[in-house]
């Protein structure tokens, strides 16, 4: 029976070790990891586009020219102040920036949106709109609304995934470690108006729902002493490892096999020292053992996008089960 043991976890980052286990395995474990996971990112993306006379007073946007004294308007249609001068009564914004919108819109969709597999589904299997067509899609149970409206400043301002403001709960906004993640630079007069749906998707029909990073699994290894002497010349360079780690002329502790083998690049090939050496401390896998070690994008914690990615296997082999009992009865 394979077992799995958390060797270490962090907000955005696990290493785990498998027992009882083979490579086949460990590989579905990793394509679920990278493409199989439900994720929520923003995938379509609504520009604003138009000319603002912002009231200077008030700070209300009225569409360019129709209340500016000049063209027989009135005044800002919320407050009456008079425009009669640009910059003095108001400023004129305009949507145009120097990134093209369907760059803006790729840079959205990377954005790590929070995923609660609990609280949204799928387009496709929403209670309120699997029966609908494509078009008539979309609900509180399935999409997430992103607004983002912001300005330009004199000497360019950064527009950043902080300014997005998701409509509904804390729940739904980007988590605050990635909130500095760059849209684009606005400069005076320049502003940038959008709408942005988020959906739940699969990593293999695109990167932007692609929960992890760095999907990775080698064997786990232990390390033993074949000559002493010529191991000394590794220990006396006073590195991560000592003599003393080695029980018995072998190490075991995950970590520092880990840490052993950074150490033995400083006595490997091109180093001049590697015929010396001439293998002293030996590496061997364990059988059946693998480490498998991932990072995440921030929509979601190590735990919860490994445990989806088991839930997802359980699910298919159940399937594919199910199939050859079929064919066998
Ligand atoms: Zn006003
Ligand atoms: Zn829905």
């Amino acid at each position: 029976m394979v077992s799995v043991e958390i060797i270490s976890q962090e907000d955005d980052m696990m290493t785990v070790l498998f027992k009882d286990s083979d490579r086949a395995l460990l590989n579905a474990v990793r394509r679920n990891l990278m493409g199989h996971i439900p994720k929520m990112a923003i995938d379509t993306v609504r520009f604003q586009m138009g000319t603002y006379d912002q009231c200077i007073k008030c700070e209300h946007l009225n569409p360019a020219g129709v209340a500016r004294r000049t063209a027989g308007g009135t005044g800002c249609s919320k407050c009456d102040a008079a425009f009669e001068k640009e910059g003095e009564d108001y400023i004129v914004w305009e949507t145009n920036y120097a990134i093209p919108d369907e760059m803006i819109a790729q840079r959205l969709a990377m954005i790590p949106v929070p995923t609660d597999t609990e609280a949204y589904s799928f387009e496709e299997s929403c209670p309120d709109c699997k029966d609908l067509v494509d078009e008539d899609r979309g609900c509180p149970t399935c999409n997430m609304i992103y607004t983002l409206r912001a300005f330009g400043a004199e000497g360019g301002r950064t527009i950043t995934a902080r300014d997005l403001t998701f409509l509904g709960d804390d729940s739904g906004n980007v988590p605050e470690a990635y909130r500095d993640i760059p849209i684009t630079i606005l400069h005076e007069g320049q502003m940038i108006e959008l709408w942005a749906t988020a959906r739940m998707g699969y990593g293999v029909n695109h990167a932007k729902w692609s929960t992890t990073a760095g999907v990775t699994f080698e064997p786990r290894q232990i390390a033993s002493i074949s000559n002493d002497k010529r191991a000394k010349i590794l220990f006396d360079m006073g590195l991560r490892i000592s003599k003393k780690d080695f029980k018995d002329g072998k190490l075991e502790d995950i970590d520092k096999v880990s840490d052993l083998k950074k150490d033995l690049h400083n006595v490997g090939a091109g180093t001049g020292l590697s015929d010396d050496f001439d293998d002293a401390i030996t590496l061997e896998d364990v059988k059946g053992e693998y480490l498998l070690s991932f990072e995440t994008d921030g929509s979601m914690t190590p735990a919860e996008a490994l445990n989806s990615a088991f839930n997802r296997l359980a699910e298919r082999f159940s399937a594919i089960k199910e199939d050859i009992d079929h064919v066998i009865a």
